[in-house]
C-alpha cells in the first residue's frame, strides 16, 4: 500500500504516527490509495462541501461505494468519471453506506445509468424508500409539535420544517430490488474478502466495510477525522437512544478492527489511527454531557436552552435543528443513566431536563 510512511518496526504494520499521503483528488479525477482501491468525491451544496467515494476491484470491473449528492452538479461530476478516468470500465456494483441524502443521493441514477445492482443493509434501504414514498414528511405539523415541545419557537419550527420538506430533492430514486448485505457477512471483490460491519448512532444501520488483510476500514460517516459525526435522533424515534448504540458500536468497532488501521471516512481525508479517533469521540461525546449535566443541575433546561449552552452565540434555523439533533439524544442518554430526567406537563408545554440530584 502506498498511502503510508512505514515506521521501520519489525511487523512492517502501520503505527498510528503514520501520515497519509496522498492528495485529495479534485472533482472529476480519481486517486489509487492502493491497487484495486481508488478514492473520489462528489460535490455537496452542504457546508461539508463533498462525499468521499470510493472504488474496488470486483472480479471483472469496479464496485462503486456510495454515490453522493443526487443533484445537477454531482450527476455532472459522475459524467466527467464515467467518461474520463473510469471510461471502458464496467461497474459490477453500488454499495451504499447508509440512507443520508449526501450517500445515497445519486444512487437511483447511477442504478440506472449503469445497470448495475444495489448493495446496502435492509433497514438503510426502507429507510430511504419512505423517505422516497414520503419526501414530505418531516416537514408536516407533527414534527413542529415536537420541535415546540423542546423549546423552540413557533416561526423557527415552522422555517425547520420547510427546510427538511425538501429533502427529498438530493434523491434520484432507488431500484425496485436491491442485495442486502448485513452485519458479518464476508463480501467477495474479486481477490478480497471484506467483513461487512453495522453500526448505528448517525444513521440505523450504517455499512462498513473492513479488510482486515491489508488493514483498512472504510468507515462511511461513524468515523471521521476532524469533525464528530452526528448523532441523529430518528424522528419516529423522539425517545430513542442513538448515543448508547453508537458507544456499542464504538467498543464493536476497537474490538474487531487493528487499532492502527487505515482509516476510509465518508467525509475530509483518510487517516491512521482509529483507537485514537475512537478514544477522542468518547472524550468529546462525554465532555458535551457533562455541560448539559452542570447546566441542568443549574436549573431545569429544554433541549433548545440547551443548545445554547453546546453551541453558544447565535444559530440559524438550520444550525438550531442540528443542535437540537445533537442535545436530545444525550439528553435521552442521561435520562437512562439516571442522572437526569425529563419534566413534563410544564404549564408552557414545553419539557425540560432536570438533574436527578435536586
Ligand atoms: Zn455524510
Amino acid at each position: 500500500m502506498n498511502s503510508r510512511r512505514t515506521t521501520g518496526g519489525e511487523t512492517g504494520r502501520p503505527g498510528a504516527q503514520d501520515c497519509f499521503n496522498i492528495s485529495q483528488p479534485a472533482f472529476g479525477t480519481v486517486a489509487q490509495i492502493a491497487p484495486g482501491l481508488l478514492w473520489t468525491r462528489l460535490p455537496l451544496p452542504m457546508k461539508v462541501g463533498h462525499t468521499n467515494v470510493y472504488l474496488l476491484a470486483d472480479a471483472d470491473g469496479w464496485a462503486i461505494i456510495d454515490t453522493g449528492y443526487g443533484d445537477a452538479r454531482s450527476i455532472d461530476t459522475w459524467r466527467r468519471l464515467l467518461d474520463g478516468p473510469l471510461m471502458g470500465q464496467r461497474i459490477t456494483r453500488v454499495i451504499v453506506t447508509h440512507a443520508h441524502i449526501d450517500h445515497i443521493g445519486a444512487a437511483g441514477w447511477l442504478c440506472r445509468t449503469l445497470g448495475a445492482p444495489l448493495h446496502m443493509s435492509q433497514v438503510e434501504y426502507l429507510t430511504c424508500q419512505i423517505d422516497l414514498l414520503d419526501p414530505g414528511r418531516y416537514g408536516r405539523d407533527e414534527y413542529q409539535a415536537f420541535l415546540r415541545s423542546h423549546g423552540v419557537g413557533s416561526e423557527a419550527a415552522v422555517s425547520i420544517a420547510g427546510l427538511l420538506a425538501a429533502y427529498g430533492d438530493g434523491l434520484t430514486g432507488l431500484p425496485e430490488t436491491f442485495v442486502s448485505l448485513n452485519a458479518g457477512d464476508i463480501l467477495e471483490l474479486g481477490d478480497r474478502r471484506l467483513k461487512i460491519l453495522l453500526g448505528p448512532g448517525h444513521s440505523p444501520a450504517q455499512l462498513m466495510l473492513h479488510c482486515p488483510e491489508e488493514g483498512w476500514l472504510i468507515s462511511a460517516d461513524q468515523i471521521l477525522g476532524g469533525i464528530q459525526p452526528l448523532l441523529v435522533l430518528p424522528p419516529t424515534e423522539p425517545d430513542g437512544n442513538p448515543y448508547e448504540l453508537f458507544l456499542r458500536s464504538m467498543d464493536e468497532l476497537a474490538g474487531d478492527v487493528d487499532p492502527d488501521a487505515l482509516v476510509l471516512p465518508g467525509h475530509y481525508l483518510p487517516f491512521f489511527g482509529l483507537a485514537d479517533r475512537i478514544a477522542l469521540q468518547r472524550e468529546h461525546h462525554h465532555s458535551r454531557c457533562e455541560i448539559m449535566v452542570e447546566a441542568c443541575c443549574e436549573q431545569p433546561r429544554s433541549a433548545a436552552e440547551l443548545t445554547q449552552s453546546l453551541f453558544p452565540g447565535p444559530l440559524n434555523h438550520r444550525q438550531l435543528n442540528h443542535a437540537i439533533g445533537e442535545v436530545i439524544p444525550y439528553a435521552n442518554w442521561l435520562v437512562t443513566q439516571r442522572r437526569m430526567h425529563w419534566l413534563d406537563h410544564n404549564a408552557d408545554g414545553v419539557r425540560r431536563l432536570s438533574c436527578a440530584r435536586r
